[in-house]
């Protein structure tokens, strides 16, 4: 299999090959086609399966083929993760996907000075990697707006709840458009993902492998 059968657009092909990525992984071959039609997704996936650029690739392509001026302060694409580490992984993983195609995106996390993440904001961002905590600090002094918000994923969600932000996390789903697309990616399944999956996800293709 390759990935342009799996409907991937010649630059990010490309892209691929300079990488020297020859084929789709299991989780890319379930979750790209599924990405790109539109749907949500619920995908048991640990690292290393190469879940990011599962969602990476496919959401770069939505963001490029349906072109849209960001107003200020608004973010098309959001990514939840749980650490900062993580933050500037998948962030790093969007830049390389994305090298030559026309998108803004940015990372926010905690720990470092607020002021440049909110410069960076002004403008707008096709994509935004962010972690929960701070997301939630910049929402609450209006730097980051979601009425243009179409696709949001939750990164090793189960991560996230174990290290205790279902309050901003919460908080940061009633603040976004009903209408989106939702992936989340978890490694293990508790109740409370299953939870949280059954409220966020709508009739979601589900991904084990
Ligand atoms: P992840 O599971 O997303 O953390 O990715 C694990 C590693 O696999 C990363 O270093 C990726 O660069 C690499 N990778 C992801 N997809 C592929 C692929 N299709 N072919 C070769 N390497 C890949």
């Amino acid at each position: 299999m390759s990935f342009a059968s799996l409907g991937l657009i010649d630059p990010l092909v490309r892209t691929l090959g300079t990488l020297g990525y020859q084929a789709p992984t299991p989780v890319q071959a379930q979750a790209i086609p599924a990405v790109l039609a539109g749907r949500d997704v619920l995908a048991a996936a640990q690292t290393g399966t190469g879940k990011t650029a599962g969602f990476a690739l496919p959401i770069l392509q939505n963001l490029t083929m349906q072109a849209q001026q960001v107003a200020p302060n608004s973010v098309r694409a959001l990514v939840l993760v749980p650490t900062r580490e993580l933050a500037e992984q998948v962030h790093r993983s969007f830049a390389a996907y994305g090298a030559g195609l026309p998108l803004r995106t940015h990372v926010a996390y905690g720990g470092v000075s607020i002021n440049p993440q909110m410069m960076k904001l002004r403008k707008g961002l096709d994509l935004l990697v962010a972690t929960p905590g701070r997301l939630l600090d910049l929402y609450s002094q209006n730097a980051v707006k979601f009425d243009q918000l179409q696709t949001l994923v939750l990164d090793e969600a189960d991560r996230m709840l174990d290290l205790g932000f279902s309050r901003e996390l919460n908080a940061v789903f009633a603040a976004l458009p009903a209408r989106r697309q939702t992936l989340l990616f978890s490694a293990t399944f508790s109740d409370q993902i299953r939870a949280l999956a059954a409220t966020l996800l709508a009739d979601p293709v589900s991904i084990e492998v």
